[in-house]
């Protein structure tokens, strides 16, 4: 396992000069702020792939699309935009699709001398990917680089990592920098010849259809549209000074950053998150909203090195506590209302409404919502975690997962018996009703 650029890369550098960089791509849709792009130009060409794998996006056993129809056009729109940024260089995303553990050690055969990379993914599916194209392909080079801090960093070993956040948060804190950001590339070397010429597929031709709910947020995906929603919530309106107040709101863009969304391909970094904040605190202001933001990014982190002390246990009913709620329905009618939003308790189904429309919901929505189906309607949250994985644009196995148990009371919540009471959430962050209002109108008259 490779954890970072190592000092031999460079020593490296004339022996390769006619060798080849194969970069798969995977949940890290971006030139800035990425090892690769710095690795390749020691070759002399550099292969940037990206594989679409049919079982990301094949039919749940619950009878829905794992991939939902908004991540994917998110997704396919991050990867235009990747293609864009590599064009401006000179050279082009190849995009297939098919099982990366076939046709990247395909394209390997074709080429020789291939140096090849990927991000480091820790949860199963992406993990079983990785282990076949290390068994055909054992010279794969794999980089830690999805988190905010890397973890070679920690003061600890993984296994060691506290179940309880603030401990882990305070160690961090007290203990840990954020490396800088990978220097920005001018010129990547060109693609070599003899390569097919690959198109991005559009939704029709993955055999999906634009959904007919379309009412309120639209997000766009990709490097350019994420970095200047950065720049935007930072250095133009400034809201990140007034995150802390704002960050428990429902409604619009502006009371929390929907970094989340980039973040969950890869089109930002945590790290250049990270940066920016600390840039802003430099030239701006310090406070507690800007310090909350980093403090957020390490729960992301959290999330992400909780899957990889516990493995698979992050999806199982009985989570990394083992313990199955005493009582767990399967009853489907139950749980197509919650979905659809038609629970009867309008605060749940006006956030059911906003995910099926927006592919997004507000942290303090998804926790009620969550908590309505496993404690009050005592659905499998198993089911619940299912759905949001297909509905919301910035799925993250771990984040998604990891909170999903967090409320379940079979993860990391240090108190016991965490209930949401949906009726008292509702009239403390919507007392006027807009929210409910909003997304209830177009329930409906649909
Ligand atoms: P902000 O409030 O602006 O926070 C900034 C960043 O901090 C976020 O972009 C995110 O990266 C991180 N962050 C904030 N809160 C959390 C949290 N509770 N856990 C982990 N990271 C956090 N987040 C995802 O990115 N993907 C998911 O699939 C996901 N599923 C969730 C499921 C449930 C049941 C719950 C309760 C939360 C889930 N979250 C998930 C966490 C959180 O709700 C979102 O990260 C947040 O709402 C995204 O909006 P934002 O970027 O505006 O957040």
């Amino acid at each position: 396992m490779r954890s970072s650029i190592a000092a031999k890369d460079v020593g490296e550098t004339n022996m390769k000069k006619q060798s080849i960089h194969l970069h798969w791509y995977r949940n890290d849709l971006r030139l800035e702020d990425h090892f690769a792009p710095a690795l390749a130009q020691k070759h002399a060409h550099f292969v940037p792939v990206f594989v679409i794998d049919p079982r990301t996006y094949k039919q749940h056993p619950l009878g829905f699309a794992k991939t939902g129809v908004k991540r994917m056009a998110f997704l396919l729109e991050s990867l235009q935009q990747l293609d864009y940024a590599l064009q401006r260089m000179g050279s082009k995303l190849l995009v297939f699709t098919g099982y990366p553990e076939v046709i990247i050690p395909s394209l390997v055969n074709k080429l020789e001398a291939v140096h090849l990379t990927a991000t480091k993914e820790y949860t199963a599916e992406e993990n079983r990917v990785e282990d076949a194209l290390s068994t055909s392909l054992p010279g794969i080079s794999l980089y830690h680089d999805l988190t905010l801090i890397h973890p070679d960093d920690l003061p600890f070993d993984v296994s060691d990592l506290p179940e309880i956040f603030t401990s882990f948060r305070k160690i961090v804190e007290s203990k840990v920098y954020v490396r800088a950001v990978y220097p920005a590339v001018d010129w990547i070397p060109p693609l070599p010849p003899g390569l097919p010429l690959t198109q991005i597929p559009t939704l029709e031709q993955l055999g999906m259809f634009h959904s007919e709910f379309e009412k309120g947020l639209r997000f766009k995906g990709g490097f350019a549209t994420g970095n200047e929603r950065l720049q935007e919530y930072l250095f133009d309106s400034r809201l990140i000074s007034t995150y802390k107040q704002t960050r428990n709101g429902l409604f619009g863009m502006d009371y929390s950053s929907k970094f989340s969304l980039w973040l969950s391909v890869g089109a930002l970094s945590a790290r250049m998150i990270y940066h920016a904040v600390k840039e802003y605190e430099q030239s701006v202001e310090s406070n507690e909203s800007t310090y909350w933001m980093i403090f957020e990014l390490l729960w992301r982190d959290y999330f992400k090195f909780i899957a990889m002390k516990h493995g698979n246990a992050i999806f199982k009913p009985g989570g990394i506590k083992g313990a199955i709620p005493s009582l767990q329905l399967h009853d489907k009618t139950i749980f197509q209302r919650w979905c659809n939003g038609q629970t009867g308790n309008d605060f749940v189904d006006a956030g059911m409404k906003e995910l099926l429309h927006t592919g997004y919901l507000s942290n303090r929505l998804r926790q009620n919502v969550a908590s309505y189906l496993c404690k009050d309607l005592k659905i499998d949250w198993t089911w619940g975690a299912a759905w949001f994985e297909s509905k919301l644009i910035d799925y993250d196995p771990c984040s998604n997962w990891g909170n999903w148990m967090y409320i379940a009371g079979v993860g990391n919540d240090p108190r016991e018996g965490r209930y949401f009471n949906t009726h008292k959430q509702a009239t403390m962050y919507d007392p006027d009703e807009t929210y409910r209002s909003y997304w209830l109108e177009s329930h409906y008259h649909q």
